[in-house]
């Protein structure tokens, strides 16, 4: 019984995944353009999520977020998908013009043409490496932690809490993801697919929904795991820096799911605890007083 459960909450799980990344592909390949068409499917998956999150809560005591509500709805908009749009187009701009200055082409050399779901793959790989790194030194360094800890100072999991992000942790983060893929002249779709791809596992990651994956766990960077990142637990909070795969921490040695969910100790920041406002969450990595390193969760003071 237990294992049907796990191999339904799976199959939910990437249908969670796979059907936006495939309706966006569907929308852009009717003319669409790319930032409407990835709108458009994660919307619809949020919506779905949220109905999930009502139905199958993970924490009772992370059902009410509606004191979070407005600020994490301006983060989601503009410190996440109006920054890493505009950072992406920036990036294109400056590939293609780099492009045009050393052969006069356009013409994408490097990156193979083979089946979506392939491509996808290949840019996953590539993508959460560059992330992985980006992640892992914004935990290590004193100066960028304090564009990081934005991240981790909601105080319970739900789908908007990925977006909680400074504008700035986010331009990093998505220069790491998508740079290497402009360089090797990944197609737009690709860029659709992986953006929907990310934004959709980032609300699964942070939902507050029961999902129980298991096997799966092994390879995606899902909820279960990434719970114990955001977790005040700095012996915890340590692991599972992946953005989508979970490669990357297994290699590295931080890839972390203990067992039973007693272990699951709350979420958060006490050096952000008081501070709910979207403006004051801009300026505060500019504020001499926060976050000070000794409330920096996992962050250390080199560096
Ligand atoms: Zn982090």
């Amino acid at each position: 019984m237990n294992s049907l459960r796990q191999a339904l909450w799976s199959l939910t799980y990437l249908s969670c995944l796979i059907v936006p990344v495939y309706v966006s592909i569907v929308i852009y390949r009717n003319g669409v353009p790319p930032g409407i068409s990835a709108a458009i499917a994660i919307g619809g998956v949020g919506v779905c999520m949220l109905f999930m999150q009502r139905v199958l809560a993970f924490r009772d005591d992370w059902r009410s977020w509606r004191k979070e509500l407005a600020v994490d709805l301006l983060h989601y908009v503009f410190s996440t998908g109006t920054v890493s749009r505009l950072t992406e187009l920036a990036l294109l701009a400056v590939a293609t013009g780099v492009a045009a200055a050393l052969s006069g082409s356009h013409e994408v050399i490097f990156w193979p043409e083979t089946h979506i779901a392939l491509q996808l793959l290949l840019a996953l790989l590539i993508a959460d490496a560059g992330t992985w790194a980006v992640h892992r030194w914004m935990h290590h360094s004193a100066f960028l932690w304090r564009f990081h800890s934005l991240h981790h100072s909601s105080e319970r999991m739900h789908i908007l809490a990925s977006g909680r992000s400074h504008p700035v942790n986010t331009a990093l983060i998505y220069l790491a993801q998508t740079a290497p893929l402009i360089v090797l002249g990944a197609p737009a779709e690709v860029l659709v697919a992986l953006a929907v791809f990310t934004a959709s596992n980032g609300m699964l990651q942070h939902s507050n929904i029961r999902f129980r994956i298991g096997l799966l766990n092994l390879l995606l960077m899902g909820p279960e795991l990434h719970r114990f990142h955001h977790s005040v637990d700095e012996a915890e909070s340590a692991h599972n820096f992946g953005s989508n795969i979970a490669l990357w921490d297994h290699l590295a040695g931080t890839w972390l799911l203990p067992t039973g969910e007693a272990r699951m100790r709350d979420v958060g920041l006490p050096a952000w605890l008081t501070r709910v406002n979207f403006f004051d969450h801009l300026a505060a990595p500019f504020r001499r007083e926060l976050p000070a390193p000794d409330d920096a969760g996992t962050a250390v003071t080199e560096g």
